[in-house]
């Protein structure tokens, strides 16, 4: 049995470089220290959404200061080639955060939340939970060993974004909805597609119509109904599938 050690990884939204030495911001100071008690000349990989990762070793100076100091530089490629958005409907927290979850560790490039006619949840309750979303992702690729951070857009409604989509025909997009056809892979040159899952309620027929109507094709994830957390995670992992990015 491998006895290797876990090296946390750790987001940091700054630039990186090999000899810097910086120190870490506070709650990731108290992540290793408090709860993972690392000490003194303990390896971390820290990464701030390139392509490359980096290891570092740390300094305790007391409990609320670390310092790291980058030692290595490497570029892993764990970054699909299939640029993926996901419009997620609004949905419930809990459901909300396990899809955001998911769907960053399942590689997507970029999550805009959508209030739908059937969204649970206001737009002003929505404005409050930006933070918790960006923290759920950070986490999920801090897990996950990505070294892109998805691009978590500002919630807006579907008729603002169906208009701009209209000014973007190089995208391939679809629309989960149950009865719909068959989910055919994006053609072999397409390098950026767009699904949409709606939330709990689903999509109204007239929201539907006006996607079909902006060349989303509306597709099926199979015979059983799945939860919006589940939705996407599914849907995700057919286009990543059909795209190469899970074949090792
Ligand atoms: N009663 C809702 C309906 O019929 O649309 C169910 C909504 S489901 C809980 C949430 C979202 O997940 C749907 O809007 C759709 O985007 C996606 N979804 C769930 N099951 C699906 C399926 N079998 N095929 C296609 N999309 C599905």
């Amino acid at each position: 049995m491998g006895t290797e050690q876990h090296i946390p990884r750790i987001f940091i939204d700054q630039p990186l470089s090999v000899g810097q030495t910086l120190d870490l911001p506070t709650d990731k100071t108290h992540h290793l220290i408090g709860v993972l008690r690392l000490r003194d000349d303990a390896a971390v990989t820290l990464f701030n959404g390139t392509e490359e990762e980096f290891g570092a070793r740390l300094k305790v100076m007391d409990k609320r200061r670390v310092v790291a100091t980058i030692v290595s530089a490497e570029s892993p490629c764990r970054e699909s080639s299939l640029s993926i958005t996901l419009w997620l409907g609004v949905c419930k927290r809990d459901a909300m955060m396990a899809a955001l979850r998911r769907s960053t560790e399942l590689g997507v490039s970029a999550i805009q939340p959508v209030l739908t006619d059937f969204s649970a949840v206001g737009g002003k309750q929505v404005s409050r939970l930006a933070e918790k979303w960006q923290q759920v992702i950070e986490g999920a690729a801090e897990q996950s060993g990505r070294t892109r951070l998805p691009v978590l857009h500002a919630v807006s409604d579907l008729q603002t974004l169906l208009a701009r989509a209209m000014g973007d025909p190089a995208e391939t997009r679809y629309v989960a909805h149950p009865g719909g056809g068959a989910f055919s892979p994006p053609g072999e040159n397409c390098q950026r597609c767009l699904i949409a899952i709606g939330p709990e309620g689903g999509f109204s027929t007239n929201e539907i119509q006006s996607m079909t109507g902006t060349g989303f094709t509306a597709v099926s994830l199979g015979p059983r109904i799945l939860r919006a957390e589940t939705a996407p995670a599914v849907a995700l992992s057919l286009l990543q599938y059909m795209s190469g990015d899970l074949s090792g």
